[in-house]
C-alpha cells in the first residue's frame, strides 16, 4: 500500500523547489533496508547518497578522532550524540556535489537531529521535498539485521538499537506528518519491489 500524505497536505503548496535539487530521507527502524534502497536510488536517480551509519563505520575503521569518539556508541548500539552527526551531515551537505541534492539514510534520527537539518537546509534555502518511511514487520526486521551479521548485529545489541528507534526516532514520524513531507511505503517486499514502491512516491512528491 502506497500511502502519499504530501499530497493531501495543506503544506504541499509551500514547497520551495531550487533548480532540480532533491533532498530526499530514507527513514525507518533499523534492519527495514534503508541503506540498500538509499544506494539503489542514489545510482539510478544520480542523487549522492550520505549514510551516517557509514560514515561512522568509516570513522572507526580509519581510526580517526570522530571514529575513536563514536566506536564505544555505535558498538553498544547506543546513539552517537547529536552535535557529532549533525557535524558530519553539515559538512558533508556544504560539499559541492551536494548541491543538487542528497539522500540521507539513518539521519536525522532524534528531534533535535532533525531540527538541526532543517536549519542547515534552510541556509542554504533547500528544504526536505521527501521523507520515505519504509515499514517492515518487527519479527522481518529481527531476521534481516541476523543475515547481515554486521558486529552491531547480535541479538542483544539490535534489542537495544530498537528500544532506542522506538524511544527516540519513531516519534519523528509525527514531525514530519505535520510538517506535510511523510511518504510511508510497505517495505515487507522484495529489493526491487520495494525499489518500484519508493520510485513511485518520489515522483509524486516532484
Ligand atoms: P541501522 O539503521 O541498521 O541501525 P546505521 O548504519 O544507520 O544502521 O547505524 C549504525 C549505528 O551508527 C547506529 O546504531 C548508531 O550507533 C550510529 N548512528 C548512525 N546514524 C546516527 C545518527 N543519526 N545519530 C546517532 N547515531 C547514529
Amino acid at each position: 500500500m502506497i500511502e502519499n500524505l504530501k499530497q493531501a497536505s495543506p503544506y504541499h503548496s509551500k514547497i520551495v523547489k531550487v533548480g532540480d535539487t532533491m533532498i530526499l530521507v530514507v527513514f525507518g527502524a533499523p534492519g527495514v533496508g534503508k541503506g540498500t534502497q538509499a544506494e539503489l536510488l542514489s545510482q539510478r536517480k544520480g542523487i549522492p547518497h550520505l549514510s551516517t551509519g557509514a560514515a561512522l563505520r568509516q570513522a572507526i575503521t580509519e581510526g580517526t578522532e570522530l571514529g575513536k569518539t563514536a566506536k564505544s556508541y555505535v558498538e553498544a548500539g547506543r546513539l552517537v550524540p547529536d552535535e557529532i552527526v549533525t557535524g558530519i551531515v553539515r559538512e558533508t551537505l556544504a560539499g559541492a556535489e551536494y548541491t543538487q541534492g542528497c539522500i540521507l539514510d539513518g539521519f536525522p534520527r532524534t528531534r533535535s537531529q532533525a531540527e538541526a537539518l532543517d536549519e542547515i537546509l534552510r541556509e542554504t534555502n533547500r528544504e526536505i521535498d521527501c521523507v520515505i518511511n519504509v515499514d517492515v514487520d518487527g519479527d522481518e526486521i529481527v531476521q534481516r539485521m541476523l543475515k547481515r551479521g554486521r558486529q552491531d548485529d547480535t541479538e542483544e545489541i539490535i534489542r537495544e538499537r530498537l528500544a532506542i528507534y522506538n524511544a527516540s526516532t519513531m516519534p519523528l514520524l509525527e514531525y514530519y506528518k505535520e510538517r506535510g513531507k511523510l511518504c510511508t511505503i510497505d517495505g515487507n517486499a522484495e529489493i526491487e519491489e520495494v525499489y518500484e514502491r519508493i520510485s513511485s512516491v518520489m515522483q509524486n512528491s516532484l
